[in-house]
């Protein structure tokens, strides 16, 4: 094949698409400002949650998260197995929970459509769902339960998929700060603030909330803007929360040691990480509304990421039309994790000339751009 693609981002999405370039056997570079998995991807919880996470109707977001979730076991295996590294795939089912007999129709609406997407959804009421879930407040009355939904360690999955490409033979830079891509009739090259320079024959731009900035340089319109999410984490004894547990306000996730992660926030804060008393007092409330015994404990983690949200919620995954060298891969906001096979699967697809059976176009970079003439930089 011998086509060298440039990876910008060395988040989830952009070691995903290494990852699938390299398996079809396209050289590899990714550029990174900084650390790999050091931003939104490092954050995440890990869950694996389209049911969860879409509870209005089936739009083509939740098909492409479903889609994803389908490809999960196989992609998993394919990066354990390349990395030699772990990183807690599990399979622990979720638990919608709800407080009110009001909510109970709506779950029902929500069991109806989604089990027809494969959730295997059941409702689950009274001593079932205090054999499934113990510890649970008895003020939840009831809950969606969605045993085909899963997750990760997301911190070790991101190692794991770097681990992986770097085996595969990719070139990996860190610490490239504020890179820019140059596109000339010869060939593409991304320049790192440092002054080096990165050259291929495709690009894939997969540079999350900061994804903004290359609006002027493509000529389309990137409405991709950053949320933060504050979160955090108690230690508890392994296996004594069971499943995710989502409700209206967030959600509870316990991992293989017994770390109880839970979140998160949605805060508008521009580029600032900080965690604040105010994001966290809030989630602290809700735990223990949902497991009493979490308000005798305290976090031992508190951290915060920027989600990559865009102006409808839907990523933008395809190439830029003016330049089909170039392809756009970011603005995964609250799914990322979850969306990285079907991402790098639906990029890889666009590298070697592949259609995708899924539809795509709710997805296309330039959606934000009707009515705008694209502009070619001089
Ligand atoms: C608190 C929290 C909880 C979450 N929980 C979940 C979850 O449970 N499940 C789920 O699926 N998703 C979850 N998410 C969302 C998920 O983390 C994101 O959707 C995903 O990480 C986005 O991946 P990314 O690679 O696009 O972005 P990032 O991980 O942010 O990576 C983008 C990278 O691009 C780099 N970059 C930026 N500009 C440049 C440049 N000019 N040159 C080179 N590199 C550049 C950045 O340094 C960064 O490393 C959560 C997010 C947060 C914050």
């Amino acid at each position: 094949m011998g086509e060298r693609v440039i990876i910008m981002g060395g988040g989830v999405i952009g070691l995903s698409c290494a990852f699938e370039a390299l398996m079809k056997g396209y050289k590899v570079t990714v550029v990174e400002a900084r650390t790999c998995g050091g931003q939104a991807s490092g954050a995440a919880a890990g869950m694996l949650a389209p049911f969860s996470e879409n509870t209005a109707f089936p739009d083509d977001f939740f098909r492409l998260c479903r889609e994803s979730l389908r490809l999960y076991p196989e992609w998993q295996q394919a990066v354990k197995d390349m990395s030699g590294e772990d990183f807690e795939y599990t399979n622990s089912g979720s638990l919608y929970a709800v407080y009110h007999e009001a909510d109970l129709s709506a779950l029902k609406q929500r069991q109806l459509w989604q089990n027809e997407f494969g959730a295997q959804a059941e409702i689950v009421e009274g001593g079932q769902l205090r054999r499934l879930e113990p510890e649970l407040s008895p003020e939840v009355i009831a809950a969606l339960y969605i045993p085909v939904e899963s997750h990760v360690h997301a911190p070790d999955y991101v190692k794991a998929l770097e681990r992986a490409c770097r085996r595969l033979g990719a070139e990996i830079y860190e610490q490239a700060g504020h890179a820019k891509p140059e596109l000339t009739p010869q060939g593409i090259r991304v320049i790192s603030e440092h002054g080096e320079i990165y050259e291929g024959d495709r690009l894939i731009v997969c540079t999350g909330a900061w994804s903004k900035m290359w609006e002027a340089q493509f000529g389309i319109a990137i409405p991709v803007f950053p949320i933060r999410g504050q979160i955090c984490a108690y230690d508890t004894a392994p296996q004594r929360v069971r499943h995710m547990v989502f409700t209206s306000q967030g959600y509870l996730v316990s991992k293989r040691h017994g770390q109880l992660v839970c979140g998160a926030s949605e805060d508008l804060a521009g580029f600032d990480t900080s965690v604040t008393e105010k994001g966290i007092a809030r989630l602290l409330t809700w735990n223990d509304k949902v497991f009493p015994f979490v308000s005798a404990l305290e976090p031992v983690l508190k951290w915060a990421g920027l989600r990559p949200a865009t102006q409808d919620g839907y990523p933008l995954i395809g190439e830029l039309p003016q330049d089909r060298r170039v392809i756009i891969a970011c603005g995964h906001y609250r799914n990322g994790i979850l969306l990285s096979p079907v991402t790098a699967k639906i990029v890889g697809g666009l590298l070697t000339g592949q259609a995708s059976r899924l539809s795509l176009a709710a997805f296309a970079p330039e959606r934000f751009s009707s009515g705008l003439q694209y502009m070619k930089e001089a």
